[in-house]
């Protein structure tokens, strides 16, 4: 592993490169950029570039080896759902007085930690935010730099707050990095203290290269599709699973039709049992409803006379049949209306999840 491996987004990498030759990197970085840009992973292989022990210059500039413990442990972060995935499990085990007070960290190095948004309100929390401060003062022990990677920027008032704090005085051999898919989202007073760096989507032709690349065994329309679903992000394109997209797609296009129709409910029950609840079925949930939204997008596109832009080109003539049905007004309206459910799920992920629910704010009557 090297920077050799992040695809896209060259210019920024190499200001970040160039940054870490200088000895002048911010101790405050926001790494902006859509879902899937790559802005965890530069940030790991930032703090492993930050640590390594051998440090190797590639291109004239600083990389690290990917080899030496302090490269190794800190890869161990990368799969960062499964490390969350534990912490969560983990958590759970604990006793109720112990849970409440148990907040989510994920570390693998003892000089870089990664603070997620902490279920069930996936917001970063002030006592997150504490144990950073109670941390960062300390110098590091194994390494040359401290890395903070918060992974959302999702932050409760008091959080941010204490964050600014930080961001006021921070040592000298600290980094703070805070991921965003929009900058906006952060408080004024955090971005004009930290340096914001922008990640772009790849276009088409640059994912699919990089599909190419992974994915050799793949048909070259499987490819062209898994591009264009991909919408610019590689972590999307690389850990595509196009068997459960065409699944869920497929309950999902009942979910559409049902609700155009609005009578005829057996087959949304049907699939409403393969739903459950807990953590698979939640991911399963979010799946469909991406795909419920791409699917809104696509009918919108043809609705507007540009079928050149439908990405779901497999599905065109179902697609092609519903866009007269639906219309442009409940199209519109649609997405909207299905994001408020999605708000309601999010606020109490342990309710029992129903598709009906999805059915019902689309119903067009
Ligand atoms: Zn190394």
């Amino acid at each position: 592993m090297a920077f050799s491996e992040f695809h896209g987004n060259s210019p920024i990498v190499r200001q970040i490169r160039e940054m870490l030759a200088r000895e002048r990197f911010p101790h405050g970085v926001i790494l902006a950029g859509p879902a899937g840009s790559g802005k965890y992973t530069l940030a790991t292989m930032v703090a492993r570039a930050m640590n390594c022990l051998e440090q190797p210059i590639t291109g004239g500039l600083p990389d690290y080896c990917g080899r030496c413990s302090n490269c190794v442990r800190i890869a161990q972060l990368v799969d960062l759902d499964t490390r969350v995935a534990e912490a969560v499990e983990a958590r759970e085990g604990l006793k109720e007085t112990e849970k409440k007070e148990t907040r989510l960290f994920i570390q693998t190095h003892p000089d870089v930690l990664v603070i997620p948004p902490d279920p069930p309100q996936m917001m970063i929390k002030v006592d997150q935010v504490r144990r950073v401060i109670e941390n960062i003062y300390f110098r590091p022990s194994e390494g040359r730099e401290r890395v903070f990677i918060f992974t959302d920027a999702a932050f409760i008032k008091e959080a941010a707050n204490s964050l600014l704090k930080v961001l006021e005085e921070p040592p000298e051999f600290a980094t703070i990095f805070l991921l965003a898919e929009d900058a906006g989202e952060l408080l004024p007073t955090i971005r004009s203290r930290s340096m914001t760096l922008q990640l772009r989507r790849l276009s088409l032709p640059e994912i699919e290269q990089y599909i190419a690349q992974q994915r050799p065994e793949w048909k070259p329309a499987q490819r062209a599709l898994v591009a264009k679903l991909s919408e610019g992000a590689v972590g999307r394109a690389r850990t595509f699973d196009l068997a459960a997209y065409s699944a869920a797609r497929e309950h999902a296009l009942t979910i559409l039709r049902t609700a155009l129709h609005s009578g005829e409910h057996t087959e949304l029950f049907k699939i409403t049992e393969t739903y459950r609840a807990g953590v698979e079925g939640r991911e399963k949930t979010d799946l469909l409803l991406r795909c419920i939204y791409s699917l809104l997008q696509d009918l919108l596109f043809l609705d507007s006379g540009a079928p050149e832009r439908v990405r779901n080109t497999d599905v065109l003539p179902q697609l092609q049949k519903l866009a007269p049905e639906a219309g442009f007004e409940w199209l519109a309206s649609a997405s909207e209306r299905l994001a408020e459910v999605e708000r309601g799920l999010r606020r109490n992920l342990l309710r029992s999840l129903s598709l009906d629910g999805f059915e019902a704010a689309l119903e067009k009557n």
